[in-house]
C-alpha cells in the first residue's frame, strides 16, 4: 500500500458526488430526473463575454500572464471594489486566481498554521473544513439554527473564540442556506473580530444574486480595523454564469496577498489568459446581464417557496440570495437515505445536508427552469404524502 500524506488521507469526498452520480446513472437509463442538485447557474455565459474571449484568442492573448493576473484585470477589480463595495484596495492587494475556490484555498494555506483554529458557522459550504484540514488547522464548527435564520450572531462568535482562534470564514449570501447578513449583523460580528484580532475570510461569491434588497454589504467596508483583518473573496462564476471559465479573486492586506502570489507562482501560475480577458469584459460591461439573471432567480425563488408552502410539514427559511432552498426533512430520518429515496422513487435529485454540517436538511437548487421547478415540487409533494 502506498503511504499517503496524513492530511490528504483525512479529506472526505464531496457529499454532492454520490447523489449526482446516481442521478446521472438514472438519466443514462432514460429516466427523466429533475435536478435540484446543481451548484451553478443554468444560463449561458452572456454573449459580450464570449466575444471578448474570441477576440483575446485572435489577438494572441494566449501566453503566460503574471501569476496573480493581468494588471488590466486587477485594475478593473480595484474599480469594482471601490464602486460597488466601497472598499479601497491598491492593485498590489489583489490576486486573480482559477476560481473563488482557488483563492479560498490559497488564503487558508497562507493564514492557517498547524493547530490554528478556524471558526466556521454551520451550515457551511462543503469545502471550507477540507481546506482547513489540508493546512493542518482545526475547524471549530459553530452550529446556527433556524431561530437566528442560520446566521452567526456576534454573541455565538464570542462564546466560541479561544486562544487558538485565528480565522473566521463568513459566506453571505450563503451556500447552502441563501441567508444574507445585514450591515448591522456584520458590524456586530466585525466588532468581535477586531476585539479578538480574528482574521475574516469573506466569501462573497453570491454577492450579485440577492432578492429583497439592492444593498449588499461587504464586511471589509465597515471600518479601517476590520478592513485590515479581512480578505475578501469573489469571482465571476455565479454572477455572470461563468463557472467553467475558472476566474476568481481575493483582496486584502498586501503582505498576505504577497504570499498568495507565492503559492500561485509555484502551483498554478496564471489563470487562463483567455478567461481573464473574458472576466475583464464581464466586470466592465455585463452588469445588466448579472441583474437580469438575478431577477430570474428571484422569480424562481418565489415559485419554489410557494410550491413548498403547499407541502405540509416541511419548513424552510426564505432565501434572500444565492439559488438554494434549505429545507428541514428531519422528520423523515437519515437525510442521506431520504435523498436516495426521493431520487429513486420520484426522480428528483436533492443534496442531503450532512456535507454542509446540517444533517436532516436538504439543499434544493433552483438553478433550473420554472417548469422543472414546478414539476420537481409536484414530485416531492407526492413523495412526502407517501411517507408522511
Ligand atoms: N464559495 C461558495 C460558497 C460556493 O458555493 C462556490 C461554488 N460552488 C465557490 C466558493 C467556488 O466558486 P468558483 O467557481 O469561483 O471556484
Amino acid at each position: 500500500m502506498p503511504k499517503i500524506n496524513r492530511r490528504v488521507k483525512q479529506l472526505v469526498s464531496s457529499s454532492t458526488l454520490a447523489i449526482t452520480a446516481r442521478a446521472k446513472e438514472l438519466r443514462q437509463k432514460g429516466v427523466d430526473v429533475v435536478n435540484f442538485a446543481g451548484g451553478e447557474p443554468d444560463f449561458d455565459t452572456p454573449d459580450v463575454i464570449k466575444q471578448a474571449a474570441v477576440v483575446a484568442i485572435n489577438n494572441g492573448l494566449t501566453k503566460y500572464t503574471p501569476s496573480i493576473g493581468t494588471l488590466e484585470l486587477r485594475e478593473q477589480i480595484v474599480r469594482k471594489f471601490k464602486e460597488e463595495n466601497n472598499i479601497s484596495y491598491d492593485v498590489s492587494q489583489i490576486a486573480v486566481s482559477c476560481g473563488a475556490k482557488h483563492s479560498l484555498f490559497s488564503i487558508v494555506q497562507v493564514l492557517v498554521d498547524e493547530g490554528d483554529e478556524v471558526l466556521i458557522p454551520a451550515p457551511y459550504w462543503v469545502s471550507y473544513p477540507e481546506m482547513v484540514k489540508l493546512a493542518g488547522g482545526v475547524s471549530k464548527i459553530i452550529p446556527t439554527s433556524p431561530q437566528t435564520n442560520f446566521k452567526l450572531t456576534a454573541q455565538r462568535l464570542s462564546e466560541n473564540i479561544s486562544d487558538n482562534s485565528k480565522v473566521l470564514i463568513l459566506n453571505s449570501p450563503s451556500n447552502p442556506t441563501g441567508m444574507l447578513y445585514s450591515k448591522e449583523e456584520l458590524e456586530a460580528i466585525a466588532e468581535v473580530c477586531v476585539k479578538n484580532n480574528l482574521f475574516v475570510i469573506s466569501d462573497e461569491i453570491y454577492e450579485k444574486i440577492i432578492f429583497d434588497t439592492d444593498t449588499y454589504t461587504s464586511i471589509a467596508s465597515l471600518g479601517p480595523d476590520i478592513y485590515k483583518l479581512t480578505i475578501t473573496v469573489n469571482g465571476v462564476s455565479k454572477a455572470y454564469s461563468m463557472t467553467g471559465w475558472r476566474i476568481g479573486y481575493c483582496a486584502g492586506d498586501k503582505e498576505i496577498i504577497g504570499y498568495v502570489k507565492k503559492i500561485q507562482d509555484h502551483s498554478t501560475s496564471n489563470p487562463s489568459s483567455i478567461s481573464q480577458a473574458a472576466a475583464l469584459e464581464a466586470l466592465r460591461s455585463a452588469g445588466k446581464d448579472a441583474l437580469m439573471m438575478a431577477a430570474e432567480f428571484k422569480k424562481r425563488r418565489d415559485i419554489i417557496t410557494s410550491g413548498m408552502d403547499e407541502i405540509s410539514g416541511i419548513s424552510y427559511i426564505k432565501p434572500e440570495g444565492a439559488f438554494y432552498l434549505f429545507c428541514d426533512f428531519s422528520k423523515f430520518g437519515d437525510s442521506i437515505e431520504t435523498a436516495k429515496s426521493i431520487l429513486d422513487e420520484v426522480n428528483v435529485a436533492v443534496i442531503p445536508g450532512d456535507g454542509f454540517g446540517a444533517p436532516g436538511f436538504m439543499r434544493m437548487s433552483f438553478a433550473t427552469s420554472s417548469e422543472k421547478i414546478k414539476e420537481g415540487i409536484r414530485r416531492i409533494s407526492d413523495w412526502v404524502k407517501k411517507h408522511a
